[in-house]
């Protein structure tokens, strides 16, 4: 016998545990399960993230990462306070390291204001030398509300509360296959089988793979990007009283190597944006021969290389070599050494790539028979994931009835 719910979430990630709260207070006759396959909640993209609180100053005004960053920030902020999960706002600044790229962060403070984000400054050079000693810079913007935060510590406060409130979540599942019938649906995973009105694909880094699996033929492909970081030596933690950015490579929605305090009271430095040959790829030197198939079949790939290819083999060589990571991180802050680069960690982001290799630049959802799939939540979706689970429910409830 299945168990039957009126509502599957597949993926107990942030975006997936946000969504199953949003749509189980909408409706609070449902039953909800979320349905995730690691031993716990939150162990990929929402666990090896930079834990930063975007303000929302780099998306095009007008996108959905711009809304949905500003107003799901709010919420994140407010879920915090009201369990206790620490926040600390320390503010940001987005250096300038040479003139050239003054203009750059003129336009961003222009694009910061009219995603609403009113409080970003322009810093000359004296003042970026008071505010982080050392920082080589001819300018900043500061943007004062940027703040950081555990997401694996909200993951859990999330897991937690939906138990309480009788959804079922069940970790060591494993999604596998989806049969739709006139009641629904029939979602076969390792542990067992689930019947469900209505699914939400909340799958991350396997989310194409699940779309297709449920019989929709996505219109983008993931794409692993690592990104490596390291933890900088205690001499320097004290040094970096807020986050410090480079002025973003306007091609890529990637923000650069950056110094980020985390919250455990450690001082990151990363990431890089590395090509993953495993979706799950943890190290540099990790591939499957299944995703290097699908890299070679995806039509993409071609215009992705022919694109990207001098930034991939930069961002290639900051993965194996430490004297090139060290290199980008003393273009920001000349003087940390090679002594000072600690443990390595990765994360590795599900970044959706169109058939003509270009990168997917905004939040994608896509709807399919009585379920709607999340094929792009990149960065800032940790930070937005409260307003995307309100735009998913608000799609989901667009689709009703399931099932006919
Ligand atoms: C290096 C890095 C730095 C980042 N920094 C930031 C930041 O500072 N701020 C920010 O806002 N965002 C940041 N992001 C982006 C952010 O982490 C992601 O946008 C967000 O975590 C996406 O959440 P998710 O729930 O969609 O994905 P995930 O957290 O990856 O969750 C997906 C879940 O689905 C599960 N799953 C997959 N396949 C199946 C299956 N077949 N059956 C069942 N379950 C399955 C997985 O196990 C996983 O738990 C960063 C990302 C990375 C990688």
């Amino acid at each position: 016998m299945s168990e039957m719910y009126d509502l599957a979430v597949l993926g107990g990630g942030i975006v997936g545990l946000t969504v199953a709260r949003a749509l189980a207070a909408r409706h609070p006759d449902w039953s909800v399960a979320i349905l995730e396959k690691e031993p716990a909640v939150g162990l990929h993209q929402t666990g090896h993230n930079s834990g930063v609180v975007h303000s929302g100053v780099y998306y095009r005004p007008g996108s959905l990462k711009a809304r949905l960053c500003l107003e799901g920030r709010e919420a994140l902020l407010a879920f915090a306070r009201e369990r206790s999960v620490p926040v600390r706002t320390l503010g940001k600044l987005i250096v300038a390291a040479r003139p050239s790229e003054g203009a750059t962060l003129s336009e961003l403070a222009d694009r910061a204001r009219a995603n609403g984000v009113d409080s970003v400054r322009r810093l000359d050079a004296q003042e970026l030398a008071d505010r982080v000693p050392g920082v080589a810079g001819y300018g900043a913007l500061e943007v004062p509300t940027a703040a950081i935060v555990s997401y694996p510590a909200l993951a859990r406060h999330l897991a937690t509360e939906l138990s309480a409130h009788g959804a079922a979540v069940r970790t060591g599942w494993t999604f596998e296959r989806g049969d739709r019938d006139a009641g629904g649906w029939t979602l076969t995973g390792s542990a067992g089988r689930v019947r469900a009105r209505g699914v939400v694909n909340c799958a991350g880094l396997q989310s194409d793979l699940v779309a297709r699996a449920m019989g929709v033929n996505p219109p983008v492909q993931i794409v692993g990007f690592r990104g490596d970081f390291y933890e900088l030596s205690p001499r320097l933690r004290a040094r970096v009283p807020c986050l410090v950015y480079p002025v973003p490579d306007p091609a890529v929605p990637f923000l650069g190597v950056h110094l980020t305090p985390t919250i455990d009271g450690r001082l990151l430095a990363g990431p890089n944006a590395a090509l993953a040959l495993a979706r799950e790829g943890y190290r540099p030197g990790v591939w499957e021969p299944r995703e290097l198939a699908r890299l070679a079949l995806f039509r993409g790939v071609v215009g992705l290389a022919r694109r990207y290819a001098a930034l991939s083999a930069r961002e290639w060589l900051r993965s194996w070599s430490p004297r090139a990571y060290l290199e980008a991180v003393r273009a920001l802050w000349p003087e940390v050494r090679r002594s000072d680069l600690g443990p390595r960690t990765s994360g590795v982001r599900a970044q959706a790539v169109r058939p003509d290799g270009s990168l997917e630049d905004d939040f994608v959802f896509v709807r399919g028979p009585g379920a709607l799939h999340v094929l792009n939540a990149p960065s800032p979706a940790a930070t937005a994931a409260f307003a995307i689970a309100e735009r998913v429910a608000d799609e989901l409830d667009a689709l009703r009835p399931f099932a006919t």
